[in-house]
């Protein structure tokens, strides 16, 4: 409703007013002049009161802000409305067709005060139907309590002070005026009742008040009725009606000019009312005392003691629903606590314990060892079958590793693929590790994949006087060491062992250093055609012109790199300055120039999906045609999955050349050639090493020999290029021309050279 309609409402409060204002006067001026006169008049304007207030009432119930329980509430109202302007109706009809004797109020037919008493129940029922808000069954039942405790004592005060004195003495007293005052004083207790104890209440508080205000004028009137015989009849009909009416019309405006929202319950205004029970029992006790002591009738002490008794009963029932309320927080809040308790301890993930409970028992356990276990290659599930997948494969390896510790420690999962056991004795250690490494032979289910889940261990037991930290990095020491030494196995800590490790880790920060200060260069190996000996390409081979150790080898830092990763920026970069230099050469030498070069790819950079596009940057950069770039790949990268294979596809499509790296020492699974867009097949040096017939022993290695005229074979077969790696003298190269090989690489045709000398070498000029 806008400000305008809001507006239209307030003359039914001035017109009810008015009607107060006249009935008023028209009253005194009845009783002081006219008294014994037609009472039509004065009915009248009860009738006009009534009527007019079902109005506002009616469009009150239209407001947009309200909820439909509002809305609910408002339309009942106006319903009452009606019905009682109906019965007044009747009322006035009654007086037109058959007036009263003078100075005598018109008897009240029950057509009039059935639907009055009706409307009244309706009123009841209205407010008893307001919502109670968001309230768990044990606290509807405790407002049930509450609310009948509250109306069962104020009935009890009513009765005493207001309707056993009215009784004797003073003749026949209407049972309509009793009634009356019951249901009215029933009506406005029941109304304050839930507007003390019903928190939040859809309907504007202030006008809940005026409603109230309604139900105590009613109560009233009757009370007049019988107090003051014919005039009060007169004085109630006549006054209380438009009184009643008029704040009936002040509810329905004030709900008009409430906020739109009603705010919600604050606990504030709730808490004094908590007492609200046991003040009623208290004030109950205390009647009962005064009725006792004052010797009443014996009637009326009983019925004091039943109310009494009944409020108490009430009281001890609500404090019985609060006592289970409070055992059932009680039991609620424990089971929070060891939640809580358990997510602090356990990992979600797998239910394992977490490492605060891992550190913590290792603190308090003397002498015991600890495995610490990390997924091989668990970044590649990750990347290639997604983390869903990954996920389940840690729960897998949890459910493996809980089973293969059974009873003989604490399994627990310290973060990432990482996981530990504390074991109390060293020789269990050793059977969980070896029940787990076995358990893992099989492989596992994951997220609808079958996947080969290996581990490697290591195994540290506390000396005496260790700390918790001092094992658990000496347990990080062995497994990297069994990393370095295969994987899948398992390692137990000996001193000395941290060198070699720390080494390493010392070495990939020193690494990070030397890539920022170009502290890396390229040496390149010419790949030389056997029969000619012509160049045809080169190898980039990464070189470290470390400041104190002189020029690095690559198999002192390669390692290093790829574990921490730096293996991408130093590839990226050789890419780079490779493609650079083939150009350089090219300009500088013309045809002389090597036309292939060759750069050695770690599977790391093969793993990030702009990899191709970054070869493109490289080419594009460099103005290198893509046909002279060889990218060289380990076997082993090439199996690492599905991204892998598509990354190394679109390299293909990219015109580049793709060569398998050390071909024959790795998985070496015939069916990737089929699979995998390889031009080139590179033989590992250790099937050159031995194969030229005039060895010391004089007896050729045949089974290298085998190996290497069957990679020759089956390259001829698949239409492959094949070239022979490691090859240092001039028998290993007869022995492979013969065995078909036309390509090669060793320094008996040439070291990995700088590119100076590499071009000196090229021009002839050495
Ligand atoms: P690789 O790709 O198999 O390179 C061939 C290695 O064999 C080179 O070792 C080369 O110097 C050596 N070699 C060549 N001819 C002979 C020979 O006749 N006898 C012997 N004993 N060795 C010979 P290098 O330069 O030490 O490189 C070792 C490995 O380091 C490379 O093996 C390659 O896997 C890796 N590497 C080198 N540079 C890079 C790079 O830029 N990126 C990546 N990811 N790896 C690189
Ligand atoms: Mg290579
Ligand atoms: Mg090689």
């Amino acid at each position: 409703m806008n400000e305008v309609g809001r507006r239209a409402l307030v003359p039914y409060l001035w017109l009810n007013l008015t009607l107060v204002i006249v009935a008023a006067l028209w009253l005194t001026l009845h009783l002081a002049v006219d008294a014994g006169g037609a009472v039509l008049p004065g009915y009248l304007i009860g009738l006009c009161a009534i009527a007019i207030t079902a109005v506002p009432i009616g469009r009150a119930g239209m407001l947009p802000s309200l909820n439909p329980a509002a809305r609910r509430f408002w339309h009942g109202l106006r319903v009452t409305a009606l019905l009682c302007a109906a019965g007044w109706g009747v009322a006035v009809a009654g007086i037109v067709m058959d007036p009263p004797p003078p100075g005598i109020a018109p008897r009240l037919s029950p057509l009039t005060t059935v639907p009055i008493v009706c409307g009244a129940l309706l009123f009841l029922t209205v407010v008893l139907l307001l919502p109670l808000g968001t309230r768990s069954p044990a606290e509807r039942l405790r407002y049930a309590l509450d609310s009948t405790t509250a109306v069962l004592a104020g009935s009890v005060f009513v009765w005493h002070f207001v309707i056993e004195p009215l009784v004797p003495g003073r003749g026949p007293v209407s049972e309509f005026a009793l009634l009356a005052i019951a249901v009215a004083s029933l009506l406005a207790g029941c109304v304050l009742t839930r507007l003390l104890l019903g928190g939040d209440i859809p309907v504007d508080r202030p006008a809940m008040y005026l409603l109230c205000g309604t139900g105590l004028l009613s109560a009233v009137s009757g009370f007049a009725t019988i107090v003051w015989g014919e005039q009060g009849k007169l004085g109630a009909a006549v006054i209380a009606v438009p009184a009643a009416a008029l704040a009936l019309t002040g509810a329905a405006i004030r709900q008009a000019y409430a906020p739109e929202a009603v705010p919600a319950d604050r606990a504030g205004t709730r808490i004094p009312f908590v007492v609200f029970p046991y003040v009623a029992v208290a004030a109950v006790n205390g009647l009962l005392l005064l009725v006792a002591n004052a010797g009443a009738a014996d009637r009326h002490v009983r019925t004091v003691v039943i109310a009494a008794v009944a409020t108490s009963a009430l009281v001890v029932l609500r404090q019985l629903t609060v006592l289970s309320d409070n055992t059932r927080l009680v039991t609620h809040l424990r089971a929070q606590e060891m939640r809580l308790q358990r997510e602090a301890t356990h990992d979600a993930l797998t239910g394992l314990a977490n490492r605060a409970l891992f550190n913590s028992r290792l603190h308090s356990a003397d002498g015991a060892t600890v495995l610490l276990i990390d997924l091989d290659d668990f970044k590649t599930v990750n990347d290639t079958l997604g983390h869903a997948v990954g996920d389940r494969l840690l729960k897998a390896v949890a459910s493996a590793l809980r089973q293969a510790t059974g009873d003989r420690g604490l399994p627990a999962r310290l973060g990432g693929d990482e996981f530990a056991v504390l074991v109390p004795s060293d020789g269990q250690a050793d059977q969980v590790a070896q029940r787990l490494l076995e358990a893992l032979h099989r492989p596992l289910l994951a997220g609808g994949h079958w996947l080969l889940a290996r581990v490697s261990i290591g195994a540290a037991t506390a000396r005496p006087g260790d700390q918790a930290e001092d094992v658990l990095r000496n347990a990080d020491i062995a497994m990297y060491a069994a990393k370095a030494r295969g994987k899948a196995r398992l390692v137990h800590y000996a001193s000395g062992m941290a060198e070699p490790v720390l080494d390493q880790m010392q070495t990939g920060g020193e690494l990070r250093r030397a890539l920022d200060a170009g502290e890396l260069t390229l040496y390149y190996q010419p790949i030389a055609d056997l029969a000619s000996g012509r160049t045809i390409g080169v190898e980039a081979l990464v070189r470290w012109q470390h400041p104190v150790r002189g020029l690095v080898c690559p198999a002192e830092f390669i390692a290093a790199a790829e574990r921490t990763g730096l293996i991408v920026p130093l590839g990226r970069w050789a890419l780079g300055e490779a493609c650079r230099q083939a150009v350089a050469w090219t300009e500088e030498l013309g045809d002389a120039a090597p036309y292939k070069v060759s750069v050695n790819v770690s599977a790391h950079q093969l793993q990030d999906p702009s990899f191709p596009a970054e070869v493109s940057a490289a080419l594009a950069a460099s103005g290198l045609a893509a046909d002279r770039l060889v990218l060289e790949i380990t076997e082993s990268a090439a199996l690492r999955g599905g991204a892998i294979m598509a990354t190394l596809h679109e390299l293909h499509t990219l015109g580049i050349h793709l060569a398998l790296d050390d071909f024959g020492t790795g998985e070496s699974s015939l069916s990737l050639l089929f699979a995998f867009p390889v031009g080139i097949l590179k033989l590992d040096r250790s099937f050159v090493t031995g194969i030229e017939i005039d060895t010391a022993a004089g007896v050729p290695d045949e089974a290298r020999l085998a190996v290497a005229r069957a990679v020759q074979q089956m390259a001829d077969a698949l239409g492959l290029v094949t070239v022979a790696e490691g090859i240092e003298n001039p028998s290993q190269a007869a022995r492979l021309r013969e065995l078909g090989y036309t390509t090669g690489q060793g320094y008996l045709l040439s070291r990995p050279l700088s590119p100076a000398d590499l071009a000196a070498s090229l021009t002839g000029a050495v």
